[in-house]
């Protein structure tokens, strides 16, 4: 699969899998497992968490997935790239590192590869950061970034790095149904050399469904949800994370990785989900 390079060395594949609304229920919890353990035997590589999915369930869910799969020879530890996220009330200077390590024993992981701050709080950047470099320095991190930073807390936060490695992705809401970052937000990381990682590429489903992109998706030959990934991805710098549980999902979703839209596709997309004409808010789940 392609990869997209970080400013701080190293690369993170194009499309992973989201977790969110995994953990929550212990009657999903078998099913859930063997969705992770599927996606990673079907060559996923990039998963995303948080400690906030499930209260801590779904990185549950992931620990035992991930243990399964490296016991059973599936995958090497070093093939994978695991992100997890910190609360922003978790994110002091001490409370990121704590939070850190009881993500890492639910992950049974001694590394994530990168962890983000889910979103802005009350806790200084300038706090986040000093810890982020912290855990970077004791090996229990690879790499750090930031979760729903617009352009101007980008601007803030570069201010906040000081002589530590820099924030090495901003995970975003971003697909064809909200192209909000493609306006200011996308070229200000692409200048900077940083990854946007979209969450929610397919409007939690609701693309599937879109009658245009369907029609479209049907004369290409691939469903609405595949034609939805790559489109994002399309974009250079953009990498994605959709969810799935269900086994066809995420056979569709990885073979969209593959996809490659020609400009007239690109143009029609245009005319069905317009790009941002000004800056708006930037719009968060
Ligand atoms: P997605 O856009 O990824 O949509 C997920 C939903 O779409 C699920 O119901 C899934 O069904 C369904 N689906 C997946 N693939 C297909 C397909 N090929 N055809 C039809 N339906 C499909 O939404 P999410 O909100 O889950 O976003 C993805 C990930 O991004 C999250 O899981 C999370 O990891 C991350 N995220 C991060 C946020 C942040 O603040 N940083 C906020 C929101 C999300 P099923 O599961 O039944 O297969």
């Amino acid at each position: 699969m392609r990869t997209l390079q970080l400013p701080t060395g190293g690369e993170m594949p194009v499309l992973g899998l989201g977790t969110w609304r995994m953990g929550e229920n212990a009657g999903h919890r078998a099913a859930e497992v063997k969705a992770v353990r599927e996606a990673i035997a079907l060559g996923y590589r990039l998963i995303d968490t948080a400690e906030m999915y499930g209260e801590g369930g779904a990185e549950t869910v992931l620990g035992q997935a991930i243990g399964e799969a490296l016991r059973a020879g599936d995958v090497r530890r070093e093939e994978l790239f695991v992100v997890s996220k910190v609360y922003p009330h978790n994110a002091s200077r001490r409370g990121t590192r704590d939070a850190c390590e009881r993500s890492l024993k639910r992950l049974g992981l001694d590394a994530v590869d990168l962890y983000l701050l889910h979103w802005r709080g009350s806790h200084p950047l300038s706090e986040t950061v000093a810890a982020m470099h912290l855990l970077v320095a004791d090996g229990r991190i690879a790499h750090w970034g930031v979760s729903n930073f617009d352009t101007d807390d980008m601007e803030e936060l570069a201010q906040a790095v000081g002589d530590g490695p820099e924030c090495a992705a901003n995970q975003v809401y971003l697909s064809l149904g909200e192209r909000g970052p493609e306006f200011s937000l996308l070229p200000w990381l692409r200048e900077h050399g940083m990854p946007l990682m979209a969450y929610s590429p397919i409007d939690q489903g609701a693309l599937a469904e879109d009658d245009g992109l369907g029609e479209l998706a049907e004369r290409l030959g691939v469903t609405a949800a595949q034609l939805a990934l790559a489109a994002v991805i399309a974009r250079p710098g953009v990498a994605a994370i959709p969810k799935a549980v269900r086994s066809a999902h995420l056979k569709e979703n990885l073979a969209a990785a593959e996809l490659k839209l020609d400009a007239a596709t690109l143009e029609e997309l245009d005319r069905l989900h317009p790009p941002p004409r000004r800056k708006g808010p930037l719009a968060m789940i």
